[in-house]
């Protein structure tokens, strides 16, 4: 038996940019709402991997830091006082009847008519290269996500990479570090044409196609870098002090399998309405997929509105508001 006042209208798993538009848009649909997270903060991974950085790709702002977004998420989303559950990850999901949803944690178990999963991609861990030297000096120059840009100030750093947000963090380098190189082993970049122009017109030494780095130099710290031309079979020797690997995450979503959701490739499988194969279960964001799928905060906001509607929705068939 639950009490009526452990009984939440909306439950949102996941506090990153569209857990938090879920909790503002479930305010919004007057449900009573609750957040659970797993890690002390809010922001996800804006927060976690990137605060500094500049997104340029959220509608109504030409520009924003990822940390400055997050502020004016959380005050939107706090203007109808969701409950914000920090420290609890979500271990477990069951139907207990008909609209009971119970979610547990390590810490107790939560209650909700609906649940909007939006927990990112899992439990992500950054790409690697099996190449020499490369794991030994992780904390002494080898990066895989910058929260913040001061270490790098006045550095020599290299990015490997081809997508957003190598391109992305080779720009917001420049006027930081004192040089930056990007290599990327790819024929063509992956990120966003605009910003692949900008890159190409900007300081940043770009050395693509078919470049990868091959090894890392450095005893104690990184002191530079072999980069190999796949094309050429040629090898150049650079001088940097810091590396930053941005060539993807690994994800790991069996724990979402457990829970009876259906998995398909690297996401939790949803319908147009966000709906997944469990009843009163919604998804949003990078963990949701479907045909046509892009990870992106702005698309991750349309589906946590659309999820909210369909919650509304089942908990309320009667419901106007959307
Ligand atoms: C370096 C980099 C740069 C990027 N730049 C851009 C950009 O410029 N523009 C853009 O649109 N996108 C960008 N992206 C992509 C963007 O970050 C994602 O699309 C966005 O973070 C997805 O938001 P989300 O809320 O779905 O997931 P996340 O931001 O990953 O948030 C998920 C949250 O759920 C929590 N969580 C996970 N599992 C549980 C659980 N079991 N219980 C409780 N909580 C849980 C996590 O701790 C996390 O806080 C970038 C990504 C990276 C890595």
């Amino acid at each position: 038996m639950v009490l009526q006042s452990d009984m939440y209208d909306v439950t949102v798993i996941g506090a990153g940019p569209v857990g938090l538009y879920a909790a503002y848009y479930a305010g919004l649909r007057d449900c009573r709402t609750k957040i659970l997270e797993t890690y002390p903060q809010v922001g996800g991974r804006l927060i976690s991997m990137y605060p500094e950085k500049e997104i340029f790709d959220v509608a109504g702002h030409t520009k924003i830091l990822a940390r400055d977004l997050i502020a004016q998420l959380t005050e939107q989303a706090m203007q109808y006082n969701p409950t914000v559950v920090p420290n609890e990850r979500v271990t477990g999901l069951r139907i207990r009847g008909e609209r009971v949803i119970e979610l547990s944690t390590p810490k107790g178990r939560h209650y909700s008519q609906t649940v909007v999963i939006a927990a990112g991609c899992g439990a992500i861990v950054p790409r690697k290269l099996d190449i020499p030297h490369l794991t030994d000096l992780e904390g002494h120059g080898i990066h895989y996500f910058l929260p913040s840009f001061e270490p790098l100030r006045g550095k020599r750093v290299l990015i490997v990479g081809g997508g957003n947000s190598a391109v992305d963090w080779a720009l917001s380098l420049t006027g930081i570090a004192a040089e930056v190189t990007l290599v990327h082993r790819m024929y063509k970049f992956q990120a966003h044409e605009a910003m692949v122009d900008r890159l190409l017109a900007s300081k940043v030494k770009v050395k693509f196609p078919y470049f990868t780095l091959k090894e890392v130099m450095g005893e104690e710290k990184v002191t530079g870098a072999v980069i190999w031309n796949e094309r050429s079979g040629k090898e150049e020797r650079i001088e940097v002090d810091a590396i930053v690997l941005s060539i993807g995450m690994l994800t790991n979503l069996e724990p979402f399998r457990e829970w009876g959701v259906n998995i398909v490739g690297s996401g939790i499988a949803v319908a147009t309405d966000m709906s997944t194969n469990m009843p009163g279960v919604y998804a949003a964001g990078d963990i949701a997929t479907y045909p046509g799928k892009i990870l992106l905060i702005s698309a991750g906001a349309g589906e946590a509105a659309t999820a909210v509607n369909a919650a509304k929705e089942y908990i309320d068939a009667g419901a106007l508001g959307r």
